[in-house]
């Protein structure tokens, strides 16, 4: 069994320097102290293991897979998006990753962004605190390893290092990660390593690689065995007219060997592609490139860990993130598991549920497991624009469940004819180019709509009140009775049932006006004049008697039970007049007492 070099991805917040490191790990000063030694692929560098070996010196004899292992292959798209459209199977195409942090600026949105997607995915990583280079005093030693220049650096320095380091250990806490100073760390399975680096100055690099070679050795070694002759397996990074050959695809491949006419096996956004390879393409090595206008060179076959280009007929439709498939014999079965792939991601239900919709296979896949973290039943889940059949979809499930009525889409347009149907529907869409934004989004959105629910349904609970009839200001003595009266204490509201303090019901508010106005409800202290329905003044009150809002058992044993804490003094008192009066009616809410 041979290994072949794990696929790393680097992540990050904007301008906090992926394209510095990489272009540091590419190009510049590592080639200069290693010429030569660096293999350009489509999409990707690999650093061979004697470069490794070089700048890492005896960090690495204590790792034996540097003895199996060919080298490192850095995927040259830096970034989450790239990282999540370049999935496979069971999770990232990148086998590790690095999350890049400016050490002064710390976490941003996007390096959460990143770090929800490394969980999701369950990538190993490590995190590089960069731009050591411009702490405050900070002295450069060019190339040096972190522990050799940290040692040079006056006390306050290191100090300042040191807090930057310890802040990222305490935001890496609370998103649920344990992690330390790589040289700090006891547990390799359980904390993750922070290499302090200047992605500028090179500082720290050797304790970078080291650590990836660490990880890869902890977790990626099952991962990273190849069945030299093995089928290729694949993902394609996009596809792309090209000057003298037409429209060809780059692809990294992850597995197995490629040859010049395999049959390969691809996806469109709604169908399996099965194709011919006519011609496998690599760059041209630098000092080739220079005497020769033509900037790739033709193979016969490739062995994973590569990234090339493909000319073959039928590929324009071919999806970004989608998988390659080499088919040698029988093509069914290849396209079958293809299309279970694409299947196992894709979800289409008459369930109740959120609709979602996202731009990549990966980002679709990235999303739909957050929201199944979450619990939020999914009743379809696709790649593409929001359209009008998505909101419709939406409406249906409103219908009968408004928090699942949604559509939550990542990084996608919304059609014209979805946006009037929105717009008519009332259908609410979430919509973000942060996937961890939708998530939150759409949680606080449902919580604020709970939240909603249990105002109107405690708002529906009769609360105590209690009002007197203001003596010589009777308008009407029945039918319905009318009388000016004033709110002694709580809140009175329309509807509400009326008793006297005997106990027997004397009528039904059924309505309030003030100056003219209609009034829903009136509180301690207000005055209006009351219409109270089925009641005879004189008969059943008086000018001047007091009446209470009758409270139903059920709306008492609430009361009682959960929202004492809310009810005012005022309210307290009535009610303990209330529970007098009811125990006189020899009816404690339904309790037998005794005197
Ligand atoms: P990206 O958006 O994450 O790819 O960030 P870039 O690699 O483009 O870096 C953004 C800026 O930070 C550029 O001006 C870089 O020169 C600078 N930069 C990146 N890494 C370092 C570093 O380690 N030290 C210093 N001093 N500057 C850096």
């Amino acid at each position: 069994m041979k290994i072949r070099s794990p696929i790393v991805s680097v992540l990050g917040h904007v301008d906090h320097g992926k394209t510095t490191l990489l272009d540091f790990i590419r190009g510049g000063a590592m080639a200069q102290k290693e010429a030569g030694g660096i293999t350009q692929h489509i999409g990707g560098t690999e650093i061979p293991m004697e470069v490794i070996e070089t700048i890492c010196g005896n960090l690495l004899t204590k790792l034996d897979i540097r003895e199996t292992m060919p080298g490192l292959f850095f995927i040259d798209t830096p970034g989450h998006e790239a990282f999540t459209t370049l999935r496979k199977r069971g999770g990232a195409l990148a086998d590790l990753a690095i999350l890049i942090v400016d050490i002064k600026e710390g976490f941003k949105p996007q390096t959460y962004e990143a770090l929800n997607i490394l969980k999701t995915f369950r990538t190993p990583f490590v995190v590089a605190a960069t731009k050591i280079d411009k702490i405050y005093g900070w002295e450069t030693n060019k190339g040096l390893s972190f522990i050799q220049t940290y040692n040079k650096q006056a006390p306050s320095v290191q100090e300042q290092l040191d807090t930057g380091v310890y802040e990222l250990v305490g935001v890496l806490h609370d998103e649920g990660f344990e992690s330390e100073r790589f040289d700090r760390v006891e547990n390799f399975a359980r904390q993750i390593s922070i290499i302090p680096i200047s992605a500028k100055t090179g500082e720290g690099i050797p304790e970078l690689l080291t650590m990836l070679m660490g990880l890869a050795q902890q977790y990626l070694k099952e991962q990273l065995q190849l069945e030299a002759d093995a089928p290729a397996k694949g993902t394609i990074l996009e596809v792309k007219e090209e000057k003298g050959l037409g429209v060809t695809v780059d692809a990294v491949i992850y597995d197995g060997i490629l040859k010049k006419n395999d049959t390969i096996i691809l996806t469109s956004l709604d169908d399996i592609i099965t194709t011919k390879i006519r011609s496998i393409l690599k760059p041209r090595p630098l000092e080739e490139m220079r005497d020769s206008k033509k900037r790739f060179q033709k193979v016969n076959e490739v062995v994973a860990a590569a990234g090339i280009k493909i000319v073959a007929p039928k590929i324009e439709n071919v999806v970004s993130g989608s998988p390659l498939r080499v088919a040698r014999g029988n093509s069914e079965g290849v396209k079958e598991e293809v299309l279970g792939e694409i299947e196992s991601i894709k979800i289409d239900t008459d369930e109740m549920g959120v609709i979602v919709k996202a731009d990549t296979l990966g980002s679709l896949e990235a999303l739909v497991s957050m929201l199944k973290d979450m619990e939020v039943p999914i009743r379809a889940a696709d790649i593409g624009d929001v359209s009008r059949r998505d909101v419709v979809d939406a409406s249906i499930v409103q219908k009968d469940n408004p928090e699942y009525g949604v559509i939550i889409s990542f990084n996608n347009k919304i059609l014209p004819s979805a946006v009037s149907e929105i717009s008519s529907t009332g259908v609410k869409l979430f919509h973000a180019d942060v996937i961890y934004q939708l998530t939150e989004d759409y949680a606080e959105w449902v919580a604020a709509a709970e939240e909603r629910k249990k105002k109107e349904w405690i708002d529906a609970i009769i609360r105590p009140a209690k009002i007197r009839i203001i003596p010589k200001l009777v308008f009407r003595i029945s039918k319905p009775a009318i009388a000016g009266i004033e709110v002694l204490g709580g809140t009175v509201k329309k509807d509400y049932i009326l008793i006297n303090s005997d106990g027997h019901k004397v009528g039904k508010v059924e309505s309030m006006q003030d100056k003219g106005e209609n009034k829903p409800s009136t509180s301690k202290g207000q005055q209006v004049a009351m219409a109270i329905k089925d009641a005879v003044i004189g008969k059943d009150f008086e000018e001047g008697d007091v009446l209470y809002a009758d409270i139903p058992e059920n709306h008492y044993k609430i009361l009682e039970s959960e929202l004492k804490s809310k009810l005012s003094e005022d309210e307290l008192q009535i009610l303990d007049e209330l529970v007098e009066i009811k125990r006189k009616e020899d009816d404690l809410y339904g309790l037998r007492v005794e005197y």
